[in-house]
């Protein structure tokens, strides 16, 4: 009947809300991006309810037969690896569809790296933008030039591989002087918050050897 859409933890399992661990017991199927990775979450809060993937190379064939079964009268949810369902992962492509042919979508709100990293940053964040992924190859350049005359903070995930290059590449075209944030390992043990020019960070990064999941924000032009 209804598809709930169910933001896990970041980092932190003290994240999970209330309201979504009762969610995830009482549906009758969970849809994880990764089965072996959400199994953790689950038996960590003794959540027994059968699991399947829903991935990125899930077919046609299994969303069908999972719209199928919602129209029927099932309830599912929907986890990703980790944060909200829909940002920067698979759940779109169940989604979508599902909006279309009329099924009921429940949303259980709770964490996002793009929000948590906001919440820190010290930017702007009445309005801003939400970029997901930094492409690796093309269209890098092109994408941040469009930041030259930002009024808003911009907010992007990135590979820790790519850090380096993503800060070099953003000095040449944005500037020594403009504000950027890195957050990293959010909700972790080891969270952090490096605020500072793109020069600053880029001196800080150089060297560093790439760890930890990163946001990154660029703040707007004039701050
Ligand atoms: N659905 C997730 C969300 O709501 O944020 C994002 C999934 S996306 C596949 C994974 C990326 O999110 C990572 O590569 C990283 O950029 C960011 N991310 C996820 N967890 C994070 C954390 N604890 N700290 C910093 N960034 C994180």
């Amino acid at each position: 009947m209804s598809l709930y859409l169910v933001a896990t933890p970041i980092g932190n399992l003290g994240d999970l809300s209330q309201r979504a661990i009762e969610t995830l017991q009482n549906v009758s199927e969970i849809l994880c991006e990764d089965t072996r990775h959400s199994k953790k979450l689950l038996s960590h809060f003794e959540i027994k309810t059968p699991c399947t993937s829903f991935h990125s190379h899930t077919g046609p064939a299994k969303i069908e037969k999972l719209l199928t079964r919602l129209k029927q009268g099932e309830d599912l949810a929907l986890i990703s690896d980790a944060g909200t369902p829909g940002i920067s992962d698979p759940a779109w492509a169940l989604l979508k569809p599902a909006v279309d042919t009329g099924v009921n979508i429940v949303p259980i709100p709770g964490p996002a790296a793009f929000l948590a990293a906001l919440m820190g940053s010290g930017l702007p964040m009445n309005e801003f933008t939400y970029h997901g992924f930094i492409p690796a190859k093309k269209g890098r350049q092109t994408l941040f030039t469009s930041l030259l005359e930002s009024k808003r903070t911009v907010v992007f995930y990135e590979s820790p591989h790519r850090i380096q290059k993503t800060l070099s590449q953003m000095l040449e075209i944005l500037g020594e002087e403009r504000k950027v944030v890195i957050a990293r390992e959010l909700t972790k043990l080891h969270e952090s918050f490096h605020r500072g020019t793109l020069k600053e960070l880029k001196e800080e990064f150089d060297g560093e050897k790439p760890k930890g999941e990163i946001v990154l924000l660029v703040a707007p032009a004039n701050f």
